[in-house]
């Protein structure tokens, strides 16, 4: 593998502890985190504050990007009582937001759809006061039914990140489509304005930033609400290297462009993930 870029001061953050980061992960119950499974950098501060990311339809995914922490392989059946789970958990943690992603479930005919629009009605059911972010895979190529499941159970926001640059996505994300990406984020705009359509993508791949300007037009075309802009961080020596570190001013111009564009909330900066400050950045927005 390639030598490793020496990280640069802004993207150094403490480790996880203190009271809070265990009540989270009690409260948890033994259900798979995102943050801990891509090793997000901002645990500490999110469990501390009672956020994390839920990953359902278990930890082993159908796909291998190659960016991504998560293991590939065959997963195991879907556990119909996840969706009770996770709303139990939701309901002790006492959420106002809540965010829930996934795995890649190209096993599974709906790719998984109907196992996320259970979960969100289960959340619903038990915790009505509680605003609803899902971020999901692409539910496979072929399932147009996907997105109807999803406009049906109501998500507050629907998230579907783009991760990256059309040009890197045959060596990025070779089972993924960039155009089936947009068409699935303008399926359930059009069909549901009142829902939040959100996308996001990693810098620091080796893309450049006309690519990244690009990106921000697909997705304005699109009609998606918000933008999440994040450095990419290599998990281990196996994954793709990062090309570089996006400064914070840089991360500025990118904010300030997003803004020009018409997205109503963007979050640009090195730790940015698609899920960071998630709930307050809404609450922010529904204020506003
Ligand atoms: Fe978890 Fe998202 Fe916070 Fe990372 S940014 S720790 S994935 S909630
Ligand atoms: Fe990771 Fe998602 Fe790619 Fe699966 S589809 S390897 S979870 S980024």
């Amino acid at each position: 593998p390639a030598p490793r870029l020496p990280k640069p001061p802004w993207l150094r953050v403490k480790a996880p502890a203190g009271q809070g980061v265990q009540r989270t992960k009690r409260a948890m119950g033994g259900l798979t985190t995102v943050c801990e499974e891509a090793a997000c950098p901002n645990i500490g501060e999110c469990w501390s504050k009672s956020h994390a990311t839920f990953m359902i339809m278990g930890d082993i995914c159908t796909r291998g990007c190659a960016f991504c922490n998560v293991a590939t392989g065959r997963p195991e059946a879907l556990d119909m009582f996840e969706p009770a789970k996770v709303a139990k958990a939701v309901a002790d943690l006492g959420l106002s937001h809540v965010v829930v992603t996934s795995v890649d479930r190209d096993d599974v005919s709906d790719g998984g759809a109907d196992h996320f629009a259970r979960t969100i009605r289960a959340i619903r059911r038990k915790s009505p006061g509680t605003t609803i972010e899902v971020l999901t895979p692409d539910f496979r190529l072929s399932d147009p039914g996907a997105a109807d499941l999803m406009i049906k159970a109501r998500p507050d926001v629907f998230n579907h990140n783009i991760e990256t640059v059309p040009s890197l996505y045959l060596k990025l994300r070779p089972g993924a489509r960039y155009f089936h990406s947009l068409w699935l984020l303008r399926q359930v705009k059009d069909a549901d304005p009142s829902i939040f359509t959100k996308s996001g993508l990693m810098v620091g791949m080796g893309e450049t930033l006309e690519e990244v300007a690009q990106v921000m037009d697909d997705l304005r075309a699109a009609s998606v609400d918000f933008i999440t802009i994040g450095q990419y961080l290599q998990p281990t020596p196996q994954h793709h290297p990062v090309a570089r570190y996006v400064t914070p001013d840089e991360f500025d111009s990118l904010e300030r462009m997003a803004r020009g564009k018409g997205f109503s909330m963007v979050s640009a900066s090195p730790l940015t993930r698609s899920s960071y400050h998630a709930g307050e950045d809404f609450e922010r927005l529904r204020a506003a």
